[in-house]
């Protein structure tokens, strides 16, 4: 089956949900994938920041072996040592609380939301509020959605949930403002991914630690994209000077496969009781194992500082690069503004023909995620071959 033959198959099966690039992926091993004729691609997206440890990492996929072979899946109604083991090195590696696992990035953020929303009914709120920044992105289904405001913007899906406002992204000021009494939690991306790379500022960030505390109200913090080391360190806030009270991991977690943790600290972990919530599938013991496998990789005092490191090095050198007017976001987390006039999607689209996997969250910025194990050759390659695209874009 070539690519046109699923393109068709694509075009009469599937729900036109997705805009796909014309390729097809078949291989990967580490940073680099290879299409269906055997050509070689640089992936400085990861899968969305999802193969953070290279794709078909060895440990990852020995771990994935041998549990499949062992047992699959039992449901939440008996243990299995992966998810206790998981929760275990989840919770000691971040808020020591309690675990609760998910499928995706969205169901975390689901038991988050209903976490917050408990937690304030026992404050004795009647209409629990959760607060968030526009532009933040933290989710498809409907909790999650009505925390995305340029989404839950879509009238053809509504009515939305109640109780979610916004305030204009890391304005202090108007988060204060927003929270109150009935304010059951500030729900926020430490560095917006999806919107374009956007980092809040320290003392935004204090603002929001504080106005919570002063009513009462949970300091949620989405990990989904920031964490895991992305940034440099596990978690995003470790360089932040803000706890969460709560954070939502999902994308690297399971190095590939489907699993989300909603992690809370002390308090906030004793708030979920039998019946609250659950999922068939959530905790299983193959996506667990393969998660213990990449924190395993991850949570590793050397691969942070080479990714702070290899981070450093990156933006440095797309900052030299003619036609690049920024560089926003954090160790291997970045967004790439372009100078105006300079159509990012078609520099994306460029850039797949050239060999380079990138993507292009708003109009005007390349994002990108490389894998965390990436080499410095690797960053010298895809930092040249920006600018050789920037360049002949310039010639144009
Ligand atoms: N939160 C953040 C910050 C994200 O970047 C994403 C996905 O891009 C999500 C939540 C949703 O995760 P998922 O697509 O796994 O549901």
């Amino acid at each position: 089956m070539n690519l046109t033959d699923l393109q068709a198959l694509e075009e009469r099966y599937l729900m036109r949900t997705y805009r796909r690039a014309p390729v097809e992926f078949v291989r990967g091993e580490g940073a680099l994938l290879w299409d269906a004729g055997g050509r070689e691609y640089l992936d400085f997206l990861a899968g969305i920041s999802v193969c953070s440890v290279g794709h078909c990492n060895p440990d990852v996929v020995e771990a994935v072996r041998e549990q499949a072979s062992r047992l699959i899946h039992t449901s939440n109604l008996f243990y299995t040592e992966p998810m206790v083991r998981l929760a275990e090195r989840l919770a000691a590696s971040s808020l020591g609380g309690r675990v609760f696992f998910a499928n995706s990035g969205t169901e975390a953020n689901e038991c988050a939301i209903k976490l917050a929303r408990k937690h304030a009914h026992r404050r004795g709120v009647d209409s629990p509020q959760i607060v968030s920044f526009e532009r933040d992105f933290h989710g498809r289904t409907y909790g999650a959605l009505a925390a995305t405001p340029s989404l839950a913007e879509n009238a053809d899906l509504g009515p939305m949930l109640p109780g979610f406002r916004s305030v204009p992204f890391d304005d202090a000021a108007a988060l204060r403002e927003a929270v109150g009494e009935s304010t059951a939690a500030v729900l926020i991306e430490p560095i917006q991914g999806e919107s374009g790379v956007y980092a809040i500022s320290d003392e935004t960030l204090l603002a929001a630690r504080e106005a919570c505390d002063e009513v009462g109200a949970l300091l949620v913090f989405d990990e989904i994209q920031t964490g895991l080391g992305r940034t440099g360190s596990l978690w995003a806030y470790e360089q932040t000077p803000v706890r969460p009270d709560v954070l939502t991991s999902a994308k690297a977690l399971g190095g590939g496969m489907p699993i989300g943790a909603c992690i809370a600290g002390p308090g906030a972990g004793e708030v979920l009781e039998p019946g609250d919530h659950g999922s068939t599938f959530a905790g299983g013991p193959v996506a667990c194992a393969a998660a213990l496998a990449v924190l395993e990789i991850v949570d590793d005092a050397t691969l942070l500082r080479r990714v702070r490191e290899l981070g450093a090095d990156l933006r440095q050198r797309l900052l030299g690069i003619e036609g690049v007017r920024a560089v926003r976001g954090r160790g291997l987390m970045l967004g790439v503004a372009l100078e105006g006039g300079i159509d990012a999607t078609a520099l994306g689209a460029d850039l797949l023909d050239r060999g380079l996997v990138v993507n292009v969250p708003e109009p005007g910025t390349l994002r990108l995620l490389p894998p965390l194990t990436v080499d410095s050759a690797q960053i010298e390659h895809a930092a040249a071959t920006i600018e050789a695209a920037l360049l002949s874009f310039g010639e144009r």
